[in-house]
């Protein structure tokens, strides 16, 4: 009885098929390349591009895991939360897919997706572990920044996030100042291997804050003034290496402060996880590692490629839902460009038998 689902929330066009365990059949995943030259993901090209692509993807996507459409048990899509004109693209063409075949539709969250995805049985295959609840989950992305007690499927426990901006723009930002390339961070941490970490004095905001809240405007301003003298001149390599290192440096030590204060706060936690884009940099994984172990639990952070967005992970938190015993039809609902984690849908009140 497999299941297709569709992601569509910010510049990747995603497809899945997973059977009711959460072996991945196939899939397939298509990242705009335009929104580089754009420096950043421009809403009504990624909108216009999910809807070129998508038939075929999803074609593709049959097609490598041996099925037709007649074979799914179930239809997924994001919902939310994300870029508005994706998530309608994506949700739409996923619920015409379940009308045409008289199968149910299943809305997900974006992040719950994210924060879900470790348990996929193949996420952490390698380490030889199943990661039981409760977890803590520190989302780390592009349009992401907060920390999540999992506490079971559909009962989360927001500990904090970003009261400015996530993480991974403050590593795209940077990197532009630094006059790297878009996306940033990967350019920012291999710049950032040749500096020196103590060059510069950064500011690491709210560390040792009680919560778990996080702020990276204050970093942002501070590499920026650092910048201000050299004016439109280029900045050597020295100084550019130097500055990408003690800003990955002062993000790590933030993390990891943020990390040990959101363990405060959730002490029962049998794992740490990190998930998103920016879970990508090996500074900061050291970082939480460490913070792991001085807690004694794993730290776990899935592939990168789980890690990042994909559709895989929108499959396997329908078929979590699934597994808990609901049956749920959400052809009626409608994505939402925010949706709080805690608000955990109209699932239920849409419900068909
Ligand atoms: P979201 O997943 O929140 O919808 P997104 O698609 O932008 O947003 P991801 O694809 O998960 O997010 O992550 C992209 C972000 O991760 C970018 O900001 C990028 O700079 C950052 N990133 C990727 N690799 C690294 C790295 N090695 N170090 C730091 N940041 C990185
Ligand atoms: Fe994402």
């Amino acid at each position: 009885t497999p299941l297709l689902a569709i992601e569509t929330s910010c510049d990747d066009t995603a497809c899945a098929i997973l059977d009711a365990n959460g072996t991945v059949l196939s899939e397939a995943l298509l990242s705009q390349e335009s929104h580089a030259a754009l420096g950043g993901v421009v809403p009504e090209i990624a909108a216009r591009a999910h809807l070129d692509i998508l038939p075929n993807l999803v074609d593709l996507t049959l097609e490598r895991a041996g099925l037709t459409l007649g074979d799914i048990a179930h239809f997924a899509a994001t919902t939310g939360p994300g870029l508005i004109g994706g998530l309608i693209v994506g949700s739409n063409y996923a619920k015409g897919l379940a009308l045409s075949q008289g199968k149910p539709f299943i809305g997900i969250n974006h992040i719950e997706g994210h924060i879900l995805t470790p348990r996929l049985p193949s996420a952490l295959a390698d380490e030889g572990i199943t990661l039981s609840f409760p977890y803590l989950a520190m989302l780390v992305s592009g349009g992401h920044c907060q920390c999540v007690s999992v506490e079971e499927t559909g009962h989360y426990r927001r500990l904090g996030g970003t009261i400015d901006d996530s993480a991974g723009e403050a590593f795209d930002k940077v990197a532009k100042m630094l006059g790297l390339g878009w996306p940033g961070g990967p350019a920012l941490e291999k710049l950032a291997t040749e500096g020196d970490d103590t060059a510069y004095s950064l500011p690491r905001p709210l560390k040792g804050r009680d919560g778990c809240d996080f702020s990276f405007s204050g970093l942002k301003t501070a590499v920026s003034r650092l910048i201000e003298p050299y004016g439109k001149a280029a900045l050597s390599h020295r100084v550019a290496a130097d500055l990408a290192a003690s800003f990955q440096r002062a993000v790590a030590d933030v993390m990891a402060d943020r990390a040990e204060h959101a363990l405060a706060l959730a002490p029962q936690a049998t794992a740490l996880v990190v998930a998103g884009g920016v879970a990508a940099n090996r500074t900061l994984r050291a970082r939480l590692e460490s913070v792991a172990e001085r807690h004694a639990i794993p730290f776990l952070a899935p592939p990168l490629r789980l890690c990042t967005d994909n559709a895989v992970m929108i499959g396997w938190a329908a078929l979590e839902r699934l597994a808990q015993g609901e049956r749920p039809n959400d052809i009626t609902i409608a994505p939402r460009p925010r949706w709080p984690l805690s608000e955990r849908q109209p699932y239920r009140s849409s419900s068909v038998e």
